[in-house]
């Protein structure tokens, strides 16, 4: 059976073709021209007929199919993605002016029941495989080249699609080290970044393992019974433990942590919810996304009004924290956070 050529590191790769007596520099020339020079079809340049011949026996390149794909007034474009056993997740570029940011999805379904998120109610499938989170980029980088050849760059990359990408740590890892391999995709640390629930058995290997990317918490609350009933994994990994590991995580010096709050109406904005948020963050190099909830059909909270959403904001600004308000695009497609479902709407 064929491994997909997406799977691999270049480390790996390089011992793969060191245990089949091939020469040494051709996993970089590959990792350049599928990642860096991107095409993606098979290897065409001159190299010796035994490579070609491994190559074509051993490994393949084929990417998800494009199940269907929705496009937005905004031009934010929603792809539902099918793998080879059939399963489908959803992958979203997001515009911003000339380019776009990508959010890749790192499991089938989730298995945190978040009881504000559209695929936590789904439940766990699968887990993806690395080729697989990469597999969404190129298939939707090929889709630009194609359908928008005058803007197809994708200049950053955020993993908050479908899935807890700590739950599926190796496979999430092993992409992030491929899209930032010098000889690849040569994308800078700062450009990606990984949204967690809190899941505390990945943020421990974080410290560790994972290159220097950004990490972004979601918090919702800082209060127990409120962040319980949001994020159940809070009941089994409380927030101050995942906030102390969080702060352990080495970064370099510009770079902050993004807490995304998600703002429901009446439910964790108001006054309180605002103070306790700011104390929590008050001296740390915070940055706070405000997500105002994004409704999807049988959803218990509500959205609150622009207004609410300026207060809330405005609350916390007093005590010095740094945020924006997200205001979502692709909510016409429900292509905005935590809408994304494995069925096609
Ligand atoms: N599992 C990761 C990635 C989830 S999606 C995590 O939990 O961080 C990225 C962000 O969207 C998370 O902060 C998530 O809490 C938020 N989100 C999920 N559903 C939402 C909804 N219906 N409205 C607004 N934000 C939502």
């Amino acid at each position: 059976m064929k491994t997909s050529f997406f799977q691999y590191t270049l480390p790996e790769l390089e011992v793969l073709f060191k245990e089949n007596n091939l020469v040494p520099g051709l996993p970089g020339k590959l990792f350049n021209w599928h990642y860096k020079l991107q095409n993606v079809g098979p290897y065409e340049e001159d190299i010796s007929k035994g490579a070609k011949e491994f190559i074509s026996q051993n490994l393949s390149f084929d990417l998800p199919e494009i199940d269907t794909v929705h496009e937005s007034a905004d031009r934010t474009v929603k792809f539902l993605f099918k793998f080879q056993d059939g399963k489908k997740v959803e992958t979203v570029l997001i515009p911003s002016k000339k380019k776009y940011g990508i959010c890749l999805s790192s499991q089938v379904g989730c298995a945190m029941k978040c009881s504000f998120c559209h695929t936590g109610l789904q439940g766990l499938e699968r887990h993806l495989q690395t080729h697989e989170i990469l597999g969404q980029f190129l298939a939707a980088k090929q889709w630009l080249v194609k359908n928008r050849p005058q803007d197809s760059h994708i200049a950053t990359i955020v993993f908050m699609g479908q899935g807890e990408p700590l739950h599926n740590f190796d496979a999430v890892k092993g992409a992030c080290e491929i899209f930032i391999t010098r000889q690849g995709f040569s994308m800078s640390m700062e450009k990606i970044t990984i949204s967690t629930a809190g899941y505390l058995p990945g943020l421990e290997r974080w410290k560790a393992e994972m290159p220097d990317v950004n990490i972004a918490l979601s918090l919702h609350s800082t209060f127990k019974e409120k962040r319980d009933e949001l994020i159940p994994i809070n009941k089994a990994y409380p927030l101050d433990k995942v906030l102390e590991i969080v702060n352990q995580i080495p970064k370099t010096k510009k770079r902050f942590v993004i807490y995304e709050y998600l703002l429901a109406k009446g439910f964790n904005d108001t006054y309180e919810d605002a103070k306790s948020l700011g104390e929590t963050l008050q001296g740390k190099r915070a940055f706070v996304n405000i997500i105002p909830f994004n409704p999807f059909p049988g959803s218990k909270y509500q959205r609150p009004t622009r207004e609410e959403i300026d207060m809330f904001k405005a609350e916390l600004d007093e005590f010095n924290v740094p945020s924006l308000v997200r205001f979502t695009k692709g909510d016409d497609i429900l292509a905005a956070c935590g809408q994304l479902n494995s069925k096609a709407l």
